[in-house]
């Protein structure tokens, strides 16, 4: 089984439409193992994104991200990675696949609903970055 981290993300916690994604995850056969409902700091945000910290859009995504609450989850499936990052779509939502989450709940490339991890390295640091051992432990799955 694999594992991936996702993250609700400040706009769709706005719009109130968060269970729909939270649907979406669960009829494409992700398990979740673990959630949170909680807003995190500019600190934390830059450094959970402080890959892109050169980039020009640095400076929106932290703003984004802390403005409201997020839901970093724990999902569990065979090909997490891969089929998490396929359920979600292109980050930019106008360029996203048909019936992904992005496009169906994305606005711009900053407000994109959703987050997935990108690699079995980042997924492991990623996790660890929101979730402790003991906090993943203890699901029906072990
Ligand atoms: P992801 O893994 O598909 O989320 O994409 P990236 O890792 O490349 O980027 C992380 C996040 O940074 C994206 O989800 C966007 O919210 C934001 N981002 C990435 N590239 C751009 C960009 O060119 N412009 C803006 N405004 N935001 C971006």
């Amino acid at each position: 089984m694999g594992r991936t981290l996702a993250i609700i993300k400040p706009d769709a916690v706005r719009k109130n439409i968060f269970g729909y994604i939270i649907s979406a995850i669960e009829e494409a056969g992700f398990r979740i193992l673990a959630m949170k409902y909680i807003r995190i700091s500019t600190e934390q945000a830059a450094e959970f994104y402080a890959v892109h910290k050169e980039q020009p859009f640095y400076k929106d995504l932290i703003e984004f991200m802390t403005k409201e609450k997020i839901i970093p989850m724990v999902l569990e499936k065979d090909n997490a990675i891969e089929d998490f990052r396929t359920l979600i779509g292109n980050k930019n939502p106008a360029l996203a696949e048909e019936g992904t989450i992005r496009k169906k709940y994305g606005e711009t490339v900053t407000y994109n609903s959703i987050h997935g991890s990108d690699s079995l390295e980042n997924s492991e640091k990623e996790i660890s970055f929101f979730f402790s051992k003991s906090e993943i432990m203890g699901n029906c799955t072990g």
